[in-house]
């Protein structure tokens, strides 16, 4: 298990991390006989500089996760030109005004939850002519201050969105409450995404990610874990 520091990771031991971070995920995955390959690490670098990005680069990472539009636009357009196989995904919440620009900017879109947001993104990628890979975001705690479709929708959600997005619409991504035992989440989560034949689990992060492989991720988004502590003052979505 990984130990969480209270301090931001300093650039030049962000390679360091990530080489520990790997090598939990190996064996988290020979724990539960599955192959280290079939699990892709989104490094979450939200608040943090496109200096930590960079150095995550150098060190061979390529996919990562932001939750806010501006934040990303902001940090990922040079990065995106000097490193053109880099994969962005979004794992906040989006508003529907923000579709378009989310459209351009990001490669997978995690957070699709509700059919207003299905709506904008649907003509948004009309418009831009460019379709990222979309993950429906469940609400698994049903906890109100939360994103994601409450799970009791969620079959007739993924339905429609399968319907609307064909392919295109390729998994799920979830966040267990904070306080539970992730283990039940992961596993409903895992079934769900069975249900409708979906091949991408987005679940676990940096406290509960070996829990989360056991259950089947495929992705993994880890931020605390690779760059340290995120700045205090700045929101924090993903608890
Ligand atoms: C911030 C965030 C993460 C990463 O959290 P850590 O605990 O720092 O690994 C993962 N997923 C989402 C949706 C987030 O907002």
């Amino acid at each position: 298990m990984t130990r969480l520091e209270a301090r931001t990771t300093p650039l030049g031991e962000i390679a360091a991390r990530l080489e520990v971070v790997r090598a939990e995920i190996a064996a988290a995955a020979r724990a539960c006989k599955r192959d280290p390959a079939a699990i892709t690490l989104v490094a979450v670098s939200k608040t943090h500089p496109a200096l930590a990005v960079e150095a995550a680069l150098r060190a061979g990472q390529r996919f990562f996760g932001e939750n806010r539009v501006q934040e990303a636009a902001a940090k990922f357009s040079s990065l995106r030109a000097a490193s053109p196989d880099l994969r962005l995904h979004l794992i906040g919440p989006l508003q529907t005004n923000k579709a378009r620009e989310a459209v351009r900017l990001f490669d997978v879109i995690e957070s699709l939850d509700r059919p207003r947001l299905a709506d904008a993104l649907a003509l948004a990628i009309a418009r831009e002519g460019r379709q990222p890979d979309l993950l429906v975001e469940v609400n698994l705690g049903c906890e109100p201050q939360k994103s994601g479709v409450p799970r009791g929708q969620a079959d007739a959600f993924i339905s429609a969105c399968q319907a609307r997005f064909g392919p295109a619409l390729t998994g799920l991504m979830g966040i267990p409450p904070a306080a539970a035992d992730p283990a039940p989440h992961f596993a409903w989560l895992a079934a769900c995404a069975r249900r409708h034949g979906l091949g991408v689990l987005s679940m676990g992060m940096s406290a509960d990610f070996p829990a989360a492989i056991a259950a089947g991720a495929t992705h993994i988004r880890l931020g605390t874990a690779i760059f340290g502590a995120r700045p205090a003052s700045l929101p924090d979505y993903s608890r």
